[in-house]
């Protein structure tokens, strides 16, 4: 039978018609494939070849059938078997089998559509090629993506050399250039390739490649394919232990946002593991199925089942907590600044940009994820590289409001070094105060809205409602880094769910919101040479109403809520207290006197004169004279079913008085 003549399918197959999604899908019993193939069909001959690639198929002790099914038409076909999985094995784990046709060969049938074979590790010169590829789109004409400008190159950069030359430092005086910049995680130490004062000016001359881990020799690699002259990296641009460093840590924001692209070593989990990583692909090779005797320009590979809903590894959210990059605090704002990310995951390369996701298996590329697009939209389209003037005030409360979901995903990641706090996201920070926002930045939040920004809540795992991976219960730091009244002081997962509801900016008159706290100053010492850092020292002068009260426990639920001293016993206020620490430090004592400090009175019906308002305050204790600091978030609801909390009247029992927060 020569190439194109029509081929026979039997009755379940209908290879022969183009499917759409929902026609796609076609259950085949085992037991009358081998029957219909013997008969002739070739489809089926097709589809049993495939499975006898697979003798010992993918995790199951018996397929009773295979399920077809496409996620795109033209793309490859799907065969989802279904039977009974072998001992020990989760049924999650079992493989799909993909049929495909390479591109330039020839369709067999159109349900077999195109696709590409994957590279081992995608170091090979088709992966590569790719790459490059992509690189050249985006740059060229992605109309969502925004146009690159050359800009000012990093303090230091890796002149990354080429085959015959070696890389070496490169001391740049702000001039302008094209850089890649590397997204990874350092791993435990040692770290005996990293530059210090006394290898600094070794390096300035020249680096051996092999003197490198192979996470950053890959990375040196990959930038020489891409045609981009400089790479930078942290661990070999920043001089370690100096000062350097705190003065760098700052502007890490910058030198995320202004590279050509961010190569991140998604596969890998230290220094060693390399961007270009073996083992654990998605796919096994593909190979050729054979029938009507010979190899057939049908090829079929087995394809992990897992994520179920097709999204790429390296991307899928419910996989996100599998990869090490994913967990680390320091490349969150690497992710978000990043124009432009090269991923090298476990499975494959991809490409991501706000327009496209394409990847090395795919001929049409995916969708970029919603949630990155919508990082990266606020980022782009309300940092633009222009003044502060030329945002709207809509597009700056996207993006103030948009601090909480980067504080709630930051605060789940881990720091290697708990006094990273602010430094990790310092970048993140001094990006949207000096490109952006104009707003001025405060230990972690900001001072427009303070108040508001001023009532974080420290979330534990038992109820958080977070993903799988657990967080110790919430300590305050060891070492003072922030003043109590900021999250960075704290440990924990963190939110600031005021600001969800999108109310910061509404107008005074019928907001919902009331600000009733009046931050007069704020003071703060810097504990190192990076200003969105670390302070060694922070008061905050505020005015407001303060009310002495008693911190008690409910006998059933444990929960926390305190009670008014002054007011009359038939008409307490309570309020319910979401503490900031779970350790035995003293900062929660149950019977004793603290101070509730109110800071916003929120209304949520206020059309009805009969509902009374939410009350948010802080919970203090006195350090001295007028010093207090804050062990607890403050909720007085409205009046409940028994009565129990008569919240507008915190005001009523309190007193107006000038304090400092520390
Ligand atoms: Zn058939
Ligand atoms: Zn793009
Ligand atoms: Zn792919």
């Amino acid at each position: 039978m020569g190439d194109g003549a029509k081929r026979e399918t039997c009755h379940h197959l209908e290879f022969g018609q183009e499917y759409s999604n929902t026609a796609l899908s076609r259950t085949i019993k085992l037991a009358s494939l081998k029957q219909t193939a013997s008969q002739g069909c070739t489809a089926c001959a097709a589809i049993q070849g495939a499975l006898d690639t697979y003798p010992e198929p993918i995790g199951m002790r018996e397929i009773r059938s295979l399920r077809s099914s496409s996620k795109t038409v033209g793309g490859p076909l799907i065969l989802e078997p279904t039977g009974y999985t072998s001992p020990g094995e989760d049924p999650l784990y079992v493989k799909n089998l993909e049929l495909f046709i390479r591109p330039g060969d020839q369709l067999v049938w159109p349900a077999i559509g195109y696709e590409r074979d994957v590279s081992e590790d995608s170091s090979s010169p088709e992966a590569l090629a790719l790459a490059q590829g992509w690189l050249k789109d985006c740059l060229s004409g992605h109309p969502a993506c925004p146009a690159y400008v050359e800009s000012s190159l990093p303090t230091r950069v890796l002149q990354v050399g080429s085959d015959t030359m070696n890389p070496r430092l490169h001391v740049t005086n702000g001039a302008l250039g094209k850089y890649a910049a590397l997204s990874y995680c350092w791993g435990p130490p040692p770290h005996h390739w990293k530059t210090t004062p006394s290898t600094l000016e070794d390096r300035t001359t020249s680096i051996s490649l092999t003197e490198l881990p192979k996470t950053l020799r890959d990375a040196v690699i990959i930038t020489r394919e891409l045609g981009i002259p400089y790479l930078w990296i942290d661990a070999l641009c920043i001089i370690q232990d100096s000062e350097d460093w705190a003065s760098e840590a700052g502007k890490m924001g910058e030198y995320y946002s202004n590279d050509v692209v961010t190569i991140s070593a998604d596969g890998s989990t230290d220094s060693h593991t390399g961007c270009f990583v073996r083992g654990n692909r998605r796919f096994s090779s593909a190979v050729p199925v054979v029938f009507e005797g010979k190899d057939s320009a049908i090829r079929v590979r087995t394809c992990s089942a897992w994520p179920l809903d097709g999204a790429h590894p390296p991307m899928a959210k419910r996989d996100g907590g599998k990869i090490t990059l994913n967990t680390r605090g320091w490349t969150l704002q690497e992710q978000i600044l990043s124009p432009r990310i090269l991923h090298f995951s476990a499975y494959e390369a991809v490409w991501e940009c706000a327009s496209a996701m394409p990847c090395e298996c795919k001929l049409v590329p995916d969708k970029p994820l919603p949630m990155r697009l919508k990082n990266r939209l606020i980022i782009e389209n309300t940092i633009p590289r222009s003044a502060i003037k030329d945002n709207t005030p809509n597009e700056r409360k996207g993006l103030i409001l948009r601090w909480n979901q980067v504080i709630y995903d930051y605060t789940q990641r881990d720091l290697t070094h708990a006094t990273d706090r602010l430094p990790a996201v310092s970048g993140l920070a001094a990006v949207m105060q000096t490109r952006s926002t104009g707003d001025e930045y405060v230990v972690g939040l900001w001072k427009e809205g303070l108040a508001m920004w001023l009532c974080w809540q420290a979330l534990t795992p038992p109820g958080t409602g977070l993903t799988a991976r657990a967080k110790p219960p919430s300590k305050r730091l060891e070492k003072y880094c922030a003043p109590s009244w900021s999250w960075a002081s704290v440990s924990s997962v963190v939110e600031m769910s005021l600001q969800d509801r999108e109310i910061l900016y509404e107008g005074a008159k019928d907001s919902p919101i009331e600000i009733k706290l009046n931050v007069l100053s704020i003071s703060c010492t810097l504990a190192g040479l990076n200003p969105f850092g670390n302070v060694s020292a922070a008061e905050l002068h505020c005015k407001g109403t303060v009310v002495p009260v008693v911190l008690q426990q409910t006998n059933a639920t444990r929960q926390l809520y305190v009670v008014s001293e002054r007011a009359a016993e038939s008409r307490k206020p309570t309020a319910l207290v979401y503490r900031d620490t779970y350790e035995e430090n003293g900062e929660i004592e149950i019977g004793k006197r603290y101070f509730l400090l109110v800071v916003i009175s929120h209304r949520p019906a206020r059309n009805d004169p009969q509902y009374r308002s939410l009350v948010y305050g802080l919970l203090l204790r006195k350090q001295s004279l007028e010093k207090y600091y804050r062990v607890a978030l403050v909720v007085g609801y409205p009046n409940d079913a028994i009565g129990r909390y008569f919240t507008e009247d915190w005001e009523a029992v309190g007193e107006m008085m000038e304090l400092i927060l520390v």
